[in-house]
């Protein structure tokens, strides 16, 4: 099969199994078994995800192809990226000082939200609420 054919053939399937929806490319046909759809390009079963990528910009792509948007069934290269994922930011914990405990008790009682408090001081309004029924930091008066 030339690549000609091959795009030809792809670019069919995709026309049939995406559906265009807030910018995504959702593919609606059969999803392999890891949830990721893939498809058939020269006889070798491939991520559609790469052959979308392929079709876009005329390269196949040498890196690992991930997409950055919230739809795992979209296909639109726009959406994905090349490389590797970046790892998440772990979010380190605010540490909060007894200075803190007692100012985030004081405006609690002054009517302050505890998600408020929580946006606040840069902790989880979990974090708050025990610290206001004294679950946590019982021996800051
Ligand atoms: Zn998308």
């Amino acid at each position: 099969m030339t690549i000609h054919a091959a795009v030809c053939s792809l670019a069919l399937r995709f026309a049939e199994g995406i559906e265009r929806r807030n910018g995504h490319w959702l593919w609606t046909k059969r999803r392999h078994p890891s949830g990721y759809a893939r498809v058939l390009v020269a006889g070798k079963e491939v991520s559609a995800a790469r052959a979308a990528w392929w079709m876009a910009s005329g390269e196949w792509p040498t890196g690992k192809v991930w997409r950055h948007c919230d739809e795992p069934a979209c296909l639109n290269p726009a959406h994905h990226r090349i490389g590797e994922k970046p790892r998440p930011k772990i979010r380190r914990p605010h540490k909060l000082t007894a200075d803190d405990v007692r100012a985030i008790r004081v405006e609690h009682e002054r009517g302050a939200t505890m998600r408020a408090l929580a946006a606040a001081y840069g902790v989880s309004a979990g974090a708050i609420s025990h610290i206001v029924h004294r679950v946590n930091w019982r021996h800051v008066a």
